[in-house]
């Protein structure tokens, strides 16, 4: 999957060697854990199983081309407030990103000719959505107005580790406000909100989809701090994609570690998290090396790090959090580089279909499409566009297959996708150039995640995030970070779960 540049390192930590943290997995969490640490002096070692950094937000190249693995629609890049948390996350090891504005943060086509761009400008946007629903502009303002309230709360507190008493109790002298509007919605999901301010079922159907197609769940279980963040930080910070594609910023950000004193080392799959007298205090890899910490991160997901890192049973806390919370589907993926004369100029990056409402959680129901390179040309050959498109895919679909049957398999539902882009863009057909496919088991092989999950979804309708747990776990000495940690799902998210988990850790340290 990887190229001849990748950044494996010929330098491996001799066995026995300790840490003042090691962090299993550089995804955007593991990192942003381990470039804190390093910025407040500590001496962090990530260990990541693959050949490069970034995980769910990694690249891999093929025939000239450069693809994103997941994400592209990258929000964090903002220059102001609180909530850009990757650009600070990169600023506080001193690297920086170019980024390219993307004017539209989507473009739905959804059932019955709902066409829908979520323009930068929110005015435009508003503008547009009442053209559709003019019986409903009062509420739609209303309703995403109510979501600002959240964002500028939440952009106006330093954004640390809700479980550090002296942190909450400094931020809620600094602004009272904010923070009593915060905890007041913690508990809230966007559906109660939706339906206070709209009645056409066909809008309610719509904020489903704003909702489903980051958190994979629709309105009535989906946070409505989550959907502050994202319906807001969207006009406010923007839409901005990494110039050189989203490998770029773990990139950047295992260099701004290393330059800041921490360490990286690739191929080293972590087997097991030590323990000793109940207490996490080391790592063993599939190589064979053991090293210590006084701290460990996992920044694998709760399933991966308390059912198969851990030898000790489930512990109370993980089994209610079980309970909440079960593992979202995994996706089939496919990768295209076309012939870029049948995209016409006017196309917007990020695009979401879907043809029926009945089918929006559906397996090859929601289709996901970006375009990156129609903000940065140079991630494919001249003349060459990128289309990566996606689909919730279960695992199940995917196991028990011989060899051939799992091929037939893979290439006949990729096929139907490529048939549904046909209809956006007539020609795409005939005008592939290169073709991946990838399944919940590459997902699975390649990022580590169980079943290639894309992340924990609530089971059943939660309280708001009141059941996600921060980054202390029930086992002494080991914190979690990532996307199966509050605030969840997305780069921003876990950037935001990085800077949260290295300011626990940072302040347990400095006490012990
Ligand atoms: C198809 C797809 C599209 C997406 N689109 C977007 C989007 O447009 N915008 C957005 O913001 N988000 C998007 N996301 C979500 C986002 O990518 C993830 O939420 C986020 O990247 C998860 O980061 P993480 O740090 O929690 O973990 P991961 O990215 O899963 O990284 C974990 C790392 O740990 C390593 N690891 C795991 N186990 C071990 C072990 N035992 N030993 C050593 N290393 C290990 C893995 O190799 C990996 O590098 C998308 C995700 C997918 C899959």
């Amino acid at each position: 999957m990887l190229t001849a540049d990748s950044p494996t390192t010929a330098h491996r930590w001799p066995t026995g060697s300790h840490f003042d943290v090691i962090v299993i997995g550089s995804g955007i969490g593991g990192l942003v854990t381990a470039t804190q640490l390093a910025a407040k002096g500590l001496r962090p070692l990530v260990l990541e199983r693959y050949l490069i950094p970034g995980g769910s937000a990694g690249y891999f190249e093929r025939d000239g081309y450069r693809f994103d693995v997941g994400a592209s629609m990258i929000f964090g890049f903002g220059q102001q407030g609180t909530t850009n948390l990757l650009t600070r996350a990169l600023a506080a090891v001193g690297q920086q990103i170019e980024t390219i504005p993307d004017p539209v943060q989507v473009h739905y086509r959804l059932p019955n000719g709902l066409s829908v761009r979520v323009h930068r400008d929110y005015e435009q946007f508003l503008a547009e959505l009442g053209d559709r629903f003019p019986h409903e502009r009062e509420g739609i303002r209303r309703f995403y107005d109510t979501c600002w309230q959240v964002f500028n709360c939440l952009n106006s507190i330093e954004l640390l580790s809700l479980e550090e008493p002296r942190y909450v109790a400094r931020v809620f002298a600094q602004n009272p406000l904010a923070c009593l509007g915060l905890a007041r919605r913690l508990p809230a999901n966007v559906g109660g909100l939706a339906r206070r301010y709209l009645r056409d079922p066909e809008l309610l159907h719509f904020i489903d989809m704003e909702c489903y197609c980051w958190s994979v769940v629709p309105a009535a279980k989906t946070p409505l701090i989550n959907a502050g963040m994202v319906f807001s930080d969207r006009h406010y910070g923007g839409v901005n994609y990494p110039q050189g594609g989203v490998g770029r910023i773990a990139e950047a950000l295992a260099t701004g570690l290393q330059e800041a004193g921490g360490h990286i080392q690739y191929q080293s799959r972590v087997t097991r998290i030590v323990t000793e007298a109940g207490r996490a205090i080391g790592v063993e890899l599939a190589t064979g090396e053991r090293y210590t910490a006084d701290r460990i991160v996992s920044n694998a997901t709760r399933w991966d790090t308390f059912e198969t890192l851990l030898d000790a049973p489930l512990p109370r806390r993980e089994q209610r959090w079980q309970q909440a919370y079960t593992a979202a589907p995994s996706f089939l993926s496919v990768h295209l580089g076309v012939d870029a004369a049948v995209i016409p100029p006017d196309t917007d990056c990020h695009q979401i279909l879907l043809d029926d409402w009945a089918d929006l959680e559906a397996p090859n129901g929601t289709l996901f499409l970006s375009i990156p390179t129609l903000l940065d040309p140079s991630l494919a050959p001249p003349g060459c566009q990128i289309l990566h498109t996606f689909t919730p895919s279960w695992m199940s679909d995917w196991q028990g297959r011989s060899p051939s049957d799992y091929a037939q398999h893979k290439r006949a539902l990729a096929q139907q996708l490529i048939q549904r882009l046909e209809r956006v863009f007539p020609g795409v057909l005939e005008a592939i150039d290169h073709c991946s496919i990838g399944t919940p088991r590459t997902h699975r092989r390649f990022l580590g995640r169980m079943d290639g999950t894309y992340g924990p979804m609530p089971h059943h309708q939660l309280r708001g995030l009141l059941n996600m747990p921060f980054n202390r776990t029930a086992i002494p000495g080991l914190y979690c970070v990532g996307d199966s940690t509050f605030p969840g799902q997305g780069l921003n998210a876990v950037a935001f779960s990085g800077f949260a988990c290295a300011h626990r850790v940072a302040a347990d340290l400095t006490r012990s």
